[in-house]
């Protein structure tokens, strides 16, 4: 193989030029050589050798790592099978183009296709798994039962294999619905877990050549990478020989992937190799640097900031006013009081307690504040009106009623107070209180 020539070298920039340009043209001629009788052939151009253990997660439809392909470089995939019907076909339009892929063959299929299993190995492509039964929703398995379809796909397949050998370390989850757990098993048994960097839609009721120019369209997109496809499909096996005769044309090479073994070590990458896009120099980055840790110098003992080092109303709030463009503009003075010094705390006590009548609202302070302009004019004439009829009556009867109505007697406390308060606040309309729809006068105003 290609790729254990230069196993045991170490990439430097020179080095991994020279690789380039001494893979590309042993590969134009182990093409040549390789694909006798199909001079239209994409051939395989080369194979690298991963190691699962070091790149357990692979595949930008889901992680942010992918194989360490080179621009135009695509690596074929095809789940589902074995199904002789559409898989032997696959098999043979790969054999007229040399061209070798990975299979994800499902534990059920090769338990009722021992031999396609093995026609997949003879034909040197990768033999993967891609669980027993091929459950659609594995992620919300219950974990045990995910663990279950994983092991049973990969004795069923060894079991097809019948040579004493295991299929490549390489898991494809069905439907990539993958959890954590399903992450975490897998990176336990040492297995990959590929994903894909593009899917061509072939399992769903879509044309050949919509199978044909979707995976065109994203390779073109993408440049490179891992494409998804089912070999248990007949619009597969129709777009299959397109998509071949296109990837060469359009100078794509194809690269076969194969496990890591003691006997066959992976081959040498670089971290940012397995990146789809690694970072360049002169590509503007979008990742900004991260917040640094500071750390503190000494023991947290701060001490508690005095009333005049929250002092903000200081704030231009003028200068804010100013800017707005649109609606009522701030104040240029907070309307709200300013923080004054708060007396000692032992001192609260000494302050005397208020006596109920500062609270006490006389009755013409109310007529006043409830009144508008309007009816405060009109309330005050007929006041009057009422109190010179009241006058009339008032030498005539003295009836009980006039004392209920009355305000009720002032307590010894009140009266120092209450007629300064009154005097204060009421000019001279005469008091009333309404009452059953009738004006009555009060009894405590009717000497004036
Ligand atoms: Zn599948």
């Amino acid at each position: 193989m290609i790729a254990s020539v230069f196993g045991g070298l170490r990439r430097r920039p020179w080095t991994a030029v020279c690789v380039g340009l001494l893979t590309s043209v042993a590969a134009t001629a182990a093409l040549a050589a390789d694909c006798p009788g199909h001079p239209d052939a994409i051939g395989t151009s080369r194979t690298i050798v991963v190691d699962p253990r070091a790149h357990p997660i692979i595949g930008t439809m889901q992680y942010n790592k992918t194989l360490p392909l080179a621009d135009r470089e695509v690596v074929l995939t095809f789940d589902d099978g074995p199904l002789p019907k559409y898989s032997n076909q696959i098999l043979a339009i790969l054999a007229a183009h040399c061209a070798k892929a990975t299979f994800f063959l499902v534990g059920s299929q090769a338990k009722a296709n021992p031999e396609g299993v093995r026609k997949v190995r003879d034909a040197g492509h990768t033999v993967a798994t891609h669980s027993q039964n091929h459950p659609t929703g594995m992620d919300r398995l219950p974990l045990d039962r995910s663990r279950q379809e994983i092991e049973q796909g990969i004795a069923s397949v060894t079991a097809a294999l019948a040579d004493g050998t295991a299929p490549a370390p390489f898991l494809r989850i069905p439907g990539l619905r993958v959890n954590e757990g399903i992450e975490e098993f897998a990176a336990s048994k040492g297995l990959q877990l590929w994903s894909a960097d593009f899917p061509a839609d072939d399992w769903r009721n879509v044309s050949a050549n919509r199978v044909y120019e979707l995976a065109m369209q994203r390779l073109e997109k993408k440049g490179k990478g891992i494409l998804l496809l089912h070999d248990i499909q007949e619009r597969t096996v129709a777009a299959l020989p397109r998509i071949l005769r296109e990837l060469k044309v359009r100078g794509y090479r194809i690269v076969h992937v194969v496990p890591a073994t003691p006997d066959r070590p992976a081959t040498p990458t670089e971290p940012q190799q397995w990146q789809l896009h690694p970072p360049s120099e002169v590509v503007a980055t979008s990742r900004w640097p991260k917040v640094p840790k500071f750390a503190s110098a000494g023991p947290a003992s701060l001490s508690v900031p005095a009333l005049s080092d929250l002092d903000w109303c200081t704030t231009d709030l003028g200068g804010r006013a100013a800017r707005r463009g649109r609606g009522v503009p701030l104040p240029a003075v907070a309307p709200w009081p300013r923080q004054t010094t708060l007396p000692p705390a032992g001192t609260l006590a000494a302050l005397p307690v208020p006596a109920a009548s500062v609270f006490k609202i006389p009755e013409s302070a109310r007529l006043t504040l409830l009144a508008s302009p309007a009816n405060l004019a009109a309330s005050t004439a007929q006041a009057r009106a009422t109190e010179v009829s009241s006058a009339k009556l008032a030498g005539k009867s003295r009836r009980p009623r006039h004392a209920a109505t009355a305000q009720p007697p002032a307590s010894a406390g009140e009266t120092a107070q209450a007629p300064q308060s009154a005097g204060a606040t009421t000019p001279k309309p005469a008091t009333q209180a309404r009452r059953n729809g009738r004006s009555v006068r009060v009894a405590g105003l009717k000497k004036r």
